[in-house]
């Protein structure tokens, strides 16, 4: 990580070769460095992690290889275990710079930059002798970075065919994301032992099985969906059209922060940030006033994440004030009707390089959009998309394409 170690690593690695492994599982989607390595380890008896990392220079004591791992030790472990240095990388959370966070050297992350160049629920500049309040002492922070025990989703545990495949997430690491995308449950807490087993902290009195999994509102499971994307691939579709993930993951602190700002240093603008807390239920937790996002205690983040969610939710449907200089990113750009009827032809008009479909594009995801988060915009998609339905089958295939559009149709 410093060019101090730099040397030490050369001698170490001058081997020109490294033999696989004989047996090394693949890298499951989403995993992490050294939950990969535990699962290789789970193959063999009586061999650890360390003994995989043997005379690679690593210091195994303190060193967290998942945030950042060293070009040459990468280098040999995808030769020794049949991957390449790039997918390797690509497992810790260096890999995720400069799009999720700068860098992950906290004193190359500055607090200010990362969370207050954008703004989006209250003005740029308004409070900002507040926001000094919540900025860590230079050098001692990353964005998104907190000291999480492990956490999964006990419903992808269970549909696993094998324990072989049992491994620890990246994404699931990290606080920006609350529930699995996949089961809209909340992520839980446990030990994980890859490759073999999952202790839950959360188990039924007289179990070693996990309790039942905990729902996460619709806001959350909306937000979380477009986290995990811009972690998977790299940008995210909002309704004013697509942004790239570092510009999401900026946005989505931002939020985070302005949410975090006590009413009283808001003056006309405590009132959309009331509404808000408001309507999530919960009270803003006390301490977000000088503690960063980062450092609160996990049930802390999840309410505060809870409306953030619920605020860019209630932007993107203009349903509270955002003074923002950035809140555009989360409206929908004005929509010009298209008449389907009269097509431009090539013959009487130039081809336009942005075509007049983008827009009819742009409002149909926004509509989808807001149908997943919204029972109401989805009734009303619903009753538009079901005048073309000609028989009770048409009408059975919209219901179909709207689930799977993961769009509720169950309202009352
Ligand atoms: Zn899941």
């Amino acid at each position: 990580m410093t060019p101090a170690d730099a040397p030490a690593a050369r001698t170490a690695l001058d081997h020109s070769a490294h033999p696989p492994w004989p047996l090394h599982p693949q890298p499951l989607p989403g995993e992490t460095l050294m939950s990969w390595l535990a699962r290789t380890t789970a193959l063999y008896s009586l061999i650890n992690t360390a003994d995989l990392l043997d005379g690679l220079g690593v210091d195994t004591s303190g060193v967290d290889l998942d945030r950042y791992t060293r070009e040459p030790v990468l280098t040999a472990l995808a030769q020794r275990g049949g991957s390449t240095a790039e997918r390797l990388r690509e497992m810790t959370l260096a890999g995720y710079t400069p799009w999720l966070l700068d860098s992950t050297d906290p004193s190359e992350c500055d607090f200010d930059t990362y969370v207050h160049q954008f703004s989006v629920l209250l003005p740029p500049g308004l409070a900002m002798a507040d926001r000094r309040r919540r900025t860590p002492a230079a050098g001692t922070w990353l964005p998104w970075v907190s000291k999480l025990d492990t956490r999964a989703c006990p419903l992808c545990i269970d549909a696993l065919d094998t324990d072989a495949d049992i491994a620890v997430m990246m994404a699931h690491q990290y606080p920006m994301l609350t529930s699995c995308t996949k089961h809209l449950c909340r992520l839980e807490f446990c030990a994980v032992i890859p490759g073999r087993l999952v202790f839950w902290d959360r188990t039924p009195a007289g179990s070693d099985e996990h309790a039942p999994p905990i729902p996460v509102p619709a806001v959350v499971a909306e937000i979380d969906r477009r986290t995990a994307a811009a972690m998977t691939s790299g940008s995210v579709e909002l309704v004013a059209g697509r942004v790239q993930a570092a510009v999401w993951f900026r946005l989505l602190r931002t939020v985070v922060d302005e949410v975090s700002t006590p009413l009283v240093r808001t003056g006309w603008w405590a009132k959309p940030l009331s509404a808000i807390w408001k309507s999530t239920g919960c009270s803003r937790p006390l301490r977000t006033s000088w503690v960063p996002f980062e450092q609160l205690p996990w049930d802390e983040q999840a309410n505060v994440l809870f409306a953030a969610a619920t605020a860019i939710i209630a932007v993107e449907n203009d349903e509270i004030t955002a003074s923002g200089a950035d809140a555009c990113l989360l409206r929908p750009r004005r929509y010009e009707p298209v008449d389907p009827g009269t097509p431009p032809t090539g013959s009487r008009s130039p081809v336009p390089t942005r075509s007049a479909w983008d827009g009819v594009i742009a409002a149909i995801d926004a509509a989808v959009a807001a149908a997943r988060v919204d029972s109401d915009a989805a009734r009303s998609l619903f009753g538009f998309a079901r005048t073309g339905c000609r028989t009770e089958e048409d009408v059975d295939e919209l219901a179909y394409a709207f689930v799977e559009l993961g769009i509720r149709l169950d309202w009352d």
